[in-house]
This record gives C-alpha cells, structure tokens and sequence, in this order.
C-alpha cells in the first residue's frame, strides 16, 4: 500500500494567529511528506508486511521479519505519518468538543484543568525531539506521557487520542525557544477539549 499525505480540513492559516501559516505549510507539505516517502520505500522493500494496517505494524515491530535497520526504518517513518495524521486531525479552528471524553477525562484525571497541566508539565519537561501523548492503554485506561522521536502509542499496544507535536519544527519559526508558550497556545486550536 502506497501512502499519501491525508487531506487537511482547513487551510494553512486557519489556525492563525496560534499556529502560524508558514509553520503549517511547511510541516504538512515538507516533514509529513518526508515520513510518507520514506515509509513507502520501506514498505517497498519489504512487499510481505506492506499491506497489513500501519498500526499493527506498530503494535508487532519486535516480530517482524524484517532487517533491525528497516524495523527502525518503520518505527520512525510509520510513526512520523500516524502521528502526523492524527495532529492534523486534531487541530481544528471550530474547537469543538467531545462531551464523553471530557467525562472520561474528569473522572481520571479529576477536571480538564488539572489533566492539561498534568499534559503540559509532561510537554514542557520532555528534552528533545518527540511528542505528548493522552492514550488508552490495554486496560482501557486513560494515561499521559510523553514518547522520544517519532515513537507511535501503538509500540506499546496504546492507542492515542491526543497527541502534540513538540519537535522543533513544529512550533520554532514562531515560538523559538519558547515551548511552554507553543503547547498553551495549542489547546486553543484543539477540538475534543480545547
Ligand atoms: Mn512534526
């Protein structure tokens, strides 16, 4: 299966003045673009896994009979086009919201105040390259955390449902050095809970 960049629901600067244009541009059509052709050549060269769902892949990387360099291949370009699509997915200018899983999200984490600090503190602390995740782990339960590179829920059997981006790329032509800014601002584009 050959994968391709997911349409974006809004344009590029639709997110302004939080996410500015040109970060989005150049995130979607550049990095993502990036991930996707070095996914398809992995997958290319490896015909017998290539048609069996990304996240699976995911889930069984250890067992796969494929080369240690094309696991990692997979690891960090498979993830890097999950992770983009669900971020993409996320960000929304309508901010709407998904009652039931703020329900969730009280009863775990007691108010979603206090689960975004708790999410924003984990972005904040997390040193270098990679993303802040709210997933579901095996139990069904709620957990936040955050993931080196571009290392997807999934190798761990979690399935994501908040996941922000905090590589550089995504937030330095307009924040800089300043992430804690970038994560703040981010709720304000986030449907589900924003
Ligand atoms: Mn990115």
């Amino acid at each position: 299966m050959k994968y391709e960049l997911p349409k974006l629901n809004y344009a590029y600067n639709a997110l302004e003045s939080y996410i500015d244009a040109q970060t989005m541009e150049i995130h979607y059509t550049k990095h993502h673009q990036a991930y996707i052709n070095n996914l398809n050549a992995v997958l290319e060269a490896n015909p017998a896994i290539a048609d069996k769902p990304l996240e699976e892949l995911m889930k069984e990387l250890a067992g796969l009979a494929i080369s240690e360099a094309d696991k990692t291949k997979l690891k960090n370009n498979g993830g890097g086009h999950l992770n983009h699509s669900l971020f993409w997915e996320l960000m929304d200018p309508a901010n709407s919201k998904n009652e039931t899983l703020i329900e969730e999200i009280n009863q775990t984490f007691g108010s979603v105040e206090e689960f975004k600090k708790l999410f924003n503190q984990t972005a904040a602390g997390h040193f270098g390259s990679g993303w802040t995740w709210l997933a579901r782990d095996e139990a069904g339960k709620l957990q936040v955390y955050s993931l080196p590179n571009q290392d997807s829920p999934y190798l761990k059997n979690h399935t994501p449902i908040i996941g922000l981006d905090i590589w550089e790329h995504a937030y330095y032509l307009k924040y800089q050095n300043r992430r804690v800014e970038y994560i703040e601002n981010w709720w304000k584009v986030v449907k589900i809970v924003g």
